[in-house]
């Protein structure tokens, strides 16, 4: 049995991050990780995809090239190539994620929990009077005839070559990045969503803004509709079959992805060693991350409370007892163009009985916008009207991922819409001016 201060299970931005600072602090870490460090995120989420969406931004920047003064002749877009140097950057940075955790003991093998609270891998045992669970999740796959058939996310950041069409099972954000993506290097893309508009969690209005955006790019999207089941063709193909408002109907494609959630993964012993896990597979968590067995923390991807990577990272913090505000969490979707959201949506105000009010600007009005060419989008702020706080902030257009930082921080902070708009001075020209000239308009 190995004794030390803290065990960590899963090194992905839920476990390796806070690994790194408490060893640095002088703490004796032990990092389990059955897989490559730095866990999805690095490996198999936010990065690669993060670099194909850079590859996918320089070929549509092309598109208007001309326009900008730059003669450019024939363009060809080269997936093999982005998907080559997409592999070059996530091995660079998993380097840096082992510098990172160097002051660590890192087990490379599957952990699972004895019954007596001891972490086993393997032969050994490991005893600390702190654990923390940051096993994270897996693809979810719709339980229809020949799902088998369709791709995951880590399926297709495999791909050297792209097929030439795709249906996407899924208009959330991991669908549309990838939809985005593809598209951009010239692939015929359709989205079917379950809901009645995409990216549910978003603001409606903004979602709406975004499809439309897409769709221009030449995604299509259908709406409202329920997968119903996947098959071979003759050819080779696949064929789905859905059920929307015109009854069931079928879309051929070279390929399927399948984009619907993600399911946690949890370590073998949870129910042995007394650590609640509910019906949709989540392990049980209080508002200290602690599970249901004292000593023991689950964070990130597998309680299942916001599947992101700062978010995990940010649970580990509370776990290890900072005092970090988890109630004012960004998120975006990193597609051409970006959308993101921080605070509440006008929905969320309707439903939970808040008394709201909206104002907007458009990216068109913006001078830096309309130098970069990129003058299409919308901030919408929901504020209280009678305190006059900013309540949440939502953005479709460029560098709206970015862009929302901002808001973020006056929401945590508790500032008004007044503050932001006259008290706080804005860069000129610069995009955060359209954040500032949405809460003008807040009256
Ligand atoms: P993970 O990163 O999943 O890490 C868990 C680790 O635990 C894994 O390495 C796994 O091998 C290991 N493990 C599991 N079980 C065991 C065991 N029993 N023993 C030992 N090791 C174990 N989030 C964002 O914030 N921004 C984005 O842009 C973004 N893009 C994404 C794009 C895609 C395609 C996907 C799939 C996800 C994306 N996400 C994004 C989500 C983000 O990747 C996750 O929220 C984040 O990785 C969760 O971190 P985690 O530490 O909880 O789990």
């Amino acid at each position: 049995m190995i004794q030390t201060d803290l065990i960590i299970i899963g090194a992905g931005p839920g476990g390796y991050e806070i690994a790194a600072r408490e060893a640095a602090a002088g703490r004796g870490v032990v990092l389990i990780e059955r897989d490559a460090l730095g866990g999805t995120c690095l490996n198999r989420g936010c990065i690669p995809t993060k670099c194909l969406c850079a590859s996918a931004g320089a070929i549509l920047e092309t598109a208007h090239a001309a326009d900008l003064g730059l003669k450019l002749g024939s363009v060809e877009a080269d997936y093999t190539r982005a998907a080559e140097r997409m592999r070059e950057i996530v091995a660079g940075l998993r380097d840096d994620v082992t510098a990172l955790t160097a002051k660590c003991t890192v087990v490379k093998g599957e952990a699972r929990i004895g019954a007596d609270g001891t972490v086993i891998v393997g032969q050994e045992s490991y005893s600390a009077p702190k654990v923390l669970i940051a096993t994270g999740s897996k693809p979810a796959v719709l339980p229809v005839p020949g799902a088998e058939l369709a791709m995951t996310s880590d399926d297709f950041l495999q791909l050297d070559t792209l097929p030439a069409s795709v249906v996407v099972i899924g208009g959330g954000v991991i669908g549309l990045e990838f939809a985005s993506i593809m598209a951009a290097f010239g692939v015929e893309v359709t989205v079917i969503e379950y809901c009645k508009e995409i990216l549910p969690p978003f603001d409606r209005e903004v979602a709406k803004r975004l499809r439309s955006m897409i769709s221009r790019r030449g995604v299509k999207f259908v709406v409202g509709a329920a997968v119903t089941g996947i098959e071979s063709t003759d050819n080779g193909s696949r064929r789905v079959s859905y059920e929307g408002k015109k009854g069931v109907e079928s879309i051929e494609s070279e390929a399927v992805l399948m984009a619907v959630g993600r399911r946690p993964v949890v370590p073998d012993g949870l129910a042995e060693a007394g650590i609640e896990v509910d019906q949709r597979g989540r392990i049980v968590t209080d508002e200290h991350m602690q599970t249901t067995r004292p000593g023991f923390y689950a964070v990130g991807d597998c309680n299942g409370r916001m599947m992101l990577a700062h978010a995990a990272a940010a649970q580990a913090e509370v776990a290890l007892g900072q005092d970090v505000n988890l109630k004012v969490i960004p998120s975006a979707v990193f597609c051409e163009p970006e959308a993101a959201m921080v605070g509440i949506t006008t929905e969320q105000a309707e439903a939970q009985g808040i008394n709201f009010k909206t104002a907007k600007a458009l990216f068109g009005a913006n001078g830096k916008a309309r130098a970069m060419g990129h003058a299409d989008g919308i901030v919408k702020v929901v504020y209280d009207p009678e305190s006059r706080l900013l309540l949440g902030c939502h953005i479709v257009g460029p560098h709206a991922a970015d862009l929302v930082a901002e808001a973020a921080l006056a929401i945590a902070a508790g500032h008004t819409v007044d503050y932001l708009g006259h008290s706080l001075v804005h860069g000129h020209p610069t995009l955060s001016e359209v954040v500032r000239a949405a809460v003008l308009a807040a009256r």
